[in-house]
């Protein structure tokens, strides 16, 4: 089927049957007098005084364990860039039924009208106690990453800027199968990542949490290397330990090259710069800093990924956030941290390595592991067990779960229900 869609049809796939995409379903019976005393006044009194009493008592006698905000401000929307609050709900809506499609998540999209750092996590810490989760969204950089450090600080639920996380955690799991399957180690690749944003700035701190050692970050001005004056605090992490200095030093013996930029910023000239087998994963949306095609014309044994749903290797979000926060929620997790992060990526890289399931099939025709496919695909319904336990079992590990009892077999066949 063609995922090619006009302005028009999708228009009106967002005018009808009702203007949006989400609405709010009821999950208790309100048919008689006596319901209307137990949902509302006077009964509804008894759960706020136990809550009143008891804070984590909220988790059984409201939808809290079961909600996550999807707050933005509108800054970084898609390729859009600052196209504000308002501007921005058709994406959040988007994102909340994703949750719910994917991991039976509810959520509420929040798009808040700050982009004062001070006064837009003030908005985001007073409304907290509502949810079990709070997935930010489309925050520029480098307000992000203060944004979301004092959220996770300050607040006791799983916090998560997913256009950091997320495309971290995805292209991890692709980096993990890419690399074995080029028979190479991790910790001897060199790796060039092009962008210093949002994106690039996680899944680069988490590259190094996976083994890279020799990692060169670019920026729109060339290499970020010790004589930059210009850099932020966050780029500043990332300045080299080689002496590249120009972007061709950088790709020259390359093993993988991570674009998370926009088109064209750099070329098959670089690419012919590289490893024989590269790692290319150029991911700028909608359009890629390169196609595949053409990184293949110089390189035909590289293993290539893109942003995008028609071409193979698609590092979609979608894999990840719905099950995170799913997992996430189901312990009651205080934070998503770092080893909940590596369970997730490593059991995404897993499940490619899994036979297709009979509906996958129907769906994407003959895929098996191997260079064209190196990560699962979005509606492969097993991403719901492993990524969701994976992630669960890591918060329980690390003593950030606030339930009590864990069974991770219980748990997974609770899952594939
Ligand atoms: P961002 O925070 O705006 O970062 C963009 C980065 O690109 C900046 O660091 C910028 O450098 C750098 N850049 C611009 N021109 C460059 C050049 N000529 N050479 C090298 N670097 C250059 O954006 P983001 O949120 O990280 O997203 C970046 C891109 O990745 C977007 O196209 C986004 O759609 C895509 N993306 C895809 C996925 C996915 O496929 N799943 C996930 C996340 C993001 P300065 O810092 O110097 O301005
Ligand atoms: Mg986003």
């Amino acid at each position: 089927m063609s995922t090619k869609v006009t302005k028009e049809e999708a228009l009106d796939y967002h005018r009808v049957p009702n203007p949006g995409k989400v609405a709010i379903a009821t999950t208790t019976k309100l048919e008689t007098q006596r319901d209307l005393a137990l949902a509302y006044s006077p009964g509804v009194a008894y759960p706020c005084e136990e809550i009143q009493k008891n804070p984590e008592l909220a988790y059984e006698f409201t939808s809290k364990r079961n909600l996550v905000a999807v707050i933005s401000n509108g800054t970084a929307v898609l390729g859009l860039g600052n196209i504000g609050a308002l501007a921005s709900k058709p994406v959040m809506e988007g994102k909340a039924v994703l949750f719910k499609k994917f991991a039976a998540v509810d959520s509420f999209d929040i798009e808040v009208d700050e982009t004062d750092i001070d006064k837009f996590c003030e908005v985001v810490k007073a409304i907290a106690p509502t949810f079990g989760g709070i997935n930010l969204e489309d925050i520029k950089a480098p307000e992000c990453f203060e944004i979301e450090r004092r959220l996770v600080e300050e607040l006791n639920i799983p916090i998560m800027h997913d256009d950091q996380h997320g495309t971290a955690i995805i292209t991890s799991a692709a980096l993990i199968n890419a690399a074995s399957m080029m028979g190479k180690k991790i910790e001897d690749l060199k790796v060039v990542v092009v962008g210093a944003g949002a994106s690039a700035i996680a899944c680069s701190t988490m590259y190094k949490e996976l083994g890279v050692k020799n990692l060169i970050m670019c920026d729109s001005k060339g290499v970020i290397h010790k004589d930059r004056t210009d850099l932020n605090k966050y780029k500043r992490d990332f300045i080299t330990s080689t002496d590249a200095v120009t972007m061709e030093d950088a790709f020259t013996n390359a093993d993988m090259v991570l674009g998370l930029s926009k088109p064209g910023t750099f070329t098959v000239e670089h690419i012919a710069l590289m490893s024989e087998e590269p790692i290319v994963f150029t991911l700028a949306n909608p359009t890629p800093e390169l196609f595949p095609e053409d990184v293949k014309s110089v390189r035909p044994k590289a293993i290539v990924g893109t942003g995008r749903s028609d071409f193979p290797n698609q590092v979609n979000n979608v894999l990840g956030f719905p099950f995170i926060f799913r997992g996430a929620l189901d312990v009651q997790a205080r934070k998503i941290n770092m080893p909940m992060k590596m369970a997730a990526a490593h059991a995404i890289a897993n499940l490619a390595k899994e036979p297709l399931t009979a509906d996958l099939k129907a769906l994407y025709g003959d895929l098996s592991y191997g260079r064209e496919y190196i990560i699962p695909t979005p509606f492969d319904k097993r991403l719901m067990v492993e990524v969701s336990a994976a992630v669960a079992n890591g918060a329980v590990e690390t003593g950030v779960a606030r339930v009590k009892e864990f069974d991770l077999e219980t748990y997974k066949a609770k899952l594939a229900l």
